[in-house]
């Protein structure tokens, strides 16, 4: 007999509630469902919770296989549910994320529905949004209500309280060629371009009753992707969902080994937690460990010195720049905690670069990734070039809001001003 609906489980290194979404189903009053659970290439941890799943012949494991690296160039969930549409055979469609419960009678309910009315083809339901920590303890939480009959659907339901007929997927597909839009662009709101998609159709009715629990962790896509910029500038210390540390170096990632936090006057509480498919968009580079004392090139932005002299160097473009005076270290607010000692021998083979001076001319060469301010418009430097800044943006890469070099319209317009660094919704 062919099951009534198919829920399609999207699913990406959620170990914590991955689990929960599964039993969710499992659970549920109506028996004839069966289930697609779509790995996008997850770590080990989460794995190994959903093979376990598997023994029952309802349910179906896809791995993906994508590599790190590909993972920006799609929304993934889109191309995964997309591959997940032709190899399903319910009357009906449901959509679950790794991050969310179905209620027991959620399916019933929304399948009674749909049975009952021939003529609507999608229904939506309200659902619990819990807010949680790192530990899944509860912060708080709301219902989102349904709103009615949508015509306009995006935006106001959630990707796991929609279920839908086959045929007006079909028709969907028809008409576009695909059945989600897997365009990057849509990452942060893939179910709401699918729901526009459905609206061309018809109309999402409503069940007044609160069907599923979505779970908001610290680690959710939304949380981490909001104010990035498109391109995270050189300097930043960042991290994915695992714990490995990286520094964004000449638009590469380069892994800083633990022990080089200390060495380096790296601050961990400076650490910007990237959603993983914006982290794997940057290459790795070498990474940063003992070796960087002997051959391999020193991070960019360091401010170094060597034990028995009093020059201290900023390292820029792998050369190191000599900080000319005093003055030039007060003017750019350089910090003397954060200069970095290293022996005279590896001084000496870093190449020399032009000095930095506190005079800002029409000759002069920024140092990288100073933080300057012209009224209330912050700049941030790049290659001697000035790119403006917001406010939100500066906050979400830990920069103190109040630690900037001021500058005046007449020194702003020495320098060449680049692409502003706004923040924008899809990578
Ligand atoms: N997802 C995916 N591949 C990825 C990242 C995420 O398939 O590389 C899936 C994830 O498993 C989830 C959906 O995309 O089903 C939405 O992700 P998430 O819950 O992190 O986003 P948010 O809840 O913040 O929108
Ligand atoms: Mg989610």
């Amino acid at each position: 007999m062919n099951p009534k609906v198919s829920v399609i489980l999207t699913s990406y290194n959620k170990p914590q509630t991955v689990w929960k979404a599964i039993e969710s189903v499992l659970k549920q009053t109506l028996q004839e469902w069966e289930l697609f659970i779509m790995d996008d290439a997850s770590n080990e941890d989460t794995t190994t919770i959903i093979k376990k799943y598997s023994i029952d012949n309802r349910v179906h494991y896809y791995n993906s296989h994508i590599d790190d690296q590909d993972r920006y160039k799609k929304t993934r969930y889109a191309v995964l549910i997309n591959q997940a549409i032709p190899l399903t055979t319910g009357k009906y469609l449901s959509y679950l994320t790794d991050d969310t419960e179905y209620l027991p009678t959620r399916l019933k309910e929304m399948v009674n529905y749909l049975d009952r009315n021939s003529n609507i083809g999608i229904v939506y339901s309200g659902q619990m949004i819990r807010y949680v920590d790192s530990e899944l303890k509860l912060i708080s939480e709301k219902i989102r209500k349904p709103d009615g009959i949508l015509k306009r659907a995006a935006n106001r339901v959630d990707h796991c309280s929609v279920m839908h007929t086959r045929n007006i997927a079909d028709q969907v597909f028809q008409k576009y060629r695909s059945y989600w839009d897997d365009n990057p662009k849509y990452w942060h709101n893939g179910d709401a371009a699918f729901w526009s998609r459905l609206n061309m159709f018809q109309s999402f009715y409503p069940i007044n009753k609160v069907l599923d629990i979505s779970y908001k962790t610290p680690y959710s896509f939304q949380k981490l992707n909001a104010y990035l910029p498109r391109k995270i500038p050189d300097g930043i210390l960042v991290k994915g969902i695992s714990s490995e540390t990286y520094l964004i170096d000449q638009q590469k990632r380069r892994q800083i080994k633990d022990e080089m936090f200390g060495r380096l006057k790296y601050d961990r509480k400076k650490i910007v937690t990237l959603p993983d498919p914006v982290l794997f968009k940057y290459s790795c580079g070498d990474p940063i460990n003992d070796k960087i004392f002997e051959n391999q090139t020193i991070p960019n932005q360091l401010l170094v010195k060597e034990e028995n002299s009093s020059d201290i160097f900023f390292i820029q473009d792998n050369k190191k720049r000599l900080l000319l005076n005093q003055r030039t270290i007060k003017k750019f607010q350089f910090k003397l905690k954060d200069i970095v000692q290293l022996n005279k021998n590896v001084i000496e083979q870093i190449p020399n670069g032009p000095p930095i001076d506190h005079n800002l001319s029409p000759h002069a060469r920024l140092p990288d990734g100073v933080l300057f301010k012209e009224g209330s418009t912050y700049f941030l430097s790049d290659n001697n070039t000035l790119h403006s800044i917001s406010s939100v943006v500066l906050k979400k890469l830990q920069f103190p809001l109040n630690e900037f070099v001021q500058l005046t319209r007449g020194e702003r317009l020495f320098f060449k001003q680049g692409e502003p660094l706004n923040f924008v919704l899809f990578q």
